[in-house]
């Protein structure tokens, strides 16, 4: 019985050295576990300075294994003093916390970029990419109240293609479609950066104005008419390309005192409604403007 305690109090060290072993080759082993993470997560961000940052870290984690290992060679075979057994404890729960880092810096990045593309998804428009209605109803609910606030101008556009029903007949759906990317581009390429392009339905858009006046927004209104009046879409017809024309009917409302998103909307609607019964391919501005609007 003593002498298996003996035996027992002799191998101790041997056994605790063993450990300290194991802490260390687990502990660079789960470093390379997180360099993966660090990898795939660099992988998932835009080239900047935050995946620089990442790929900086990876290089660090290189280092710290190579420490670990160095301190492996160093110790192989030797006892480990009291003190010396805390540097494998250290090393071995240090890496667990680096990968647990790395783990959910990565899971986190993977969630934030689901969420944006949901709301992405819910406020754009997956046909023509530009915003659609739910997005313009906020955007139209914050831009009155924020111009209201500080009494800023404001205008609207309501656009409408002319004789649309007569593309999709003619041409059929799908180049009605290719329609109405192209009128996109051309609002895209007229309007200023802050403006914002909606979707109203079907072939019927809203362009939001900010700091935009009555006047200024009719000016532009008529450029855009004029731009789509004078910019076919090209298509190919059997062998021939043929020059597909459309133009744009044109309601303008602009911002007066206590007005409600409504109000422009039903002023601008009004003013297309006109447009339409006077021939098409008009901008009409709401009636009122040259007293109401600023
Ligand atoms: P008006 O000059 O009075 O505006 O005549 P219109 O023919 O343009 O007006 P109407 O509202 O009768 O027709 C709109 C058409 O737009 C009907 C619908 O089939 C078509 N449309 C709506 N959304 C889309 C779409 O996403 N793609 C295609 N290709 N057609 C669409
Ligand atoms: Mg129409
Ligand atoms: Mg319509």
């Amino acid at each position: 019985m003593d002498e298996r305690l003996l035996k027992a109090t002799l191998s101790l060290p041997f056994c605790v050295c063993n450990i300290m072993t194991w802490l260390l080759l687990f502990g660079a082993a789960i470093h390379l576990i997180s360099l993966y993470y660090v990898r795939k997560l660099s992988n998932e961000l835009p080239i900047g300075v935050n995946r620089k940052s990442w790929h900086l870290l990876g290089v660090l984690i290189l280092f710290f294994i190579a420490g670990y290992l160095g301190f492996y060679l160093m110790k192989r075979g030797t006892h480990y003093s009291k003190p010396e057994m805390l540097v494998p404890l250290i090393f071995f729960f240090g890496a667990i916390f680096v990968l647990m880092v790395c783990f959910l810096a990565y899971r986190t990045t993977k969630e934030l970029k689901r969420v944006v593309m949901l709301e992405h998804e819910t406020l754009t428009d997956p046909l023509l990419g530009i915003f659609n209605r739910r997005c313009l109803d906020r955007r139209l609910h914050d831009e009155v109240l924020r111009s209201n606030r500080h009494n800023l101008s404001f205008s609207l556009l309501l656009i409408d293609v002319d004789y649309f029903k007569k593309v999709n007949d003619t041409w059929g759906h799908q180049i009605g479609d290719l329609v109405l990317r192209h009128l996109v581009e051309i609002l895209e390429g007229t309007v200023r950066q802050t403006d914002i392009i909606a979707r109203f339905g079907g072939e019927e858009f809203v362009i939001l104005l900010p700091h935009t006046q009555e006047t200024e927004a009719y000016k532009l209104a008529e450029r855009l008419r004029r731009n789509v009046e004078h910019t076919p879409l090209m298509i190919t017809v059997g062998e021939k390309l043929e020059e597909l024309r459309i133009t744009v009917s044109i309601g303008c409302s602009c911002l007066t005192t206590d007005d409600t998103p409504y109000d422009m909307l039903e002023r601008a609607d009004r003013a297309l409604y006109q447009a339409k019964q006077t021939g098409r391919n008009k901008v009409v501005r709401c009636e009122g403007h040259e007293t109401g609007c600023s």
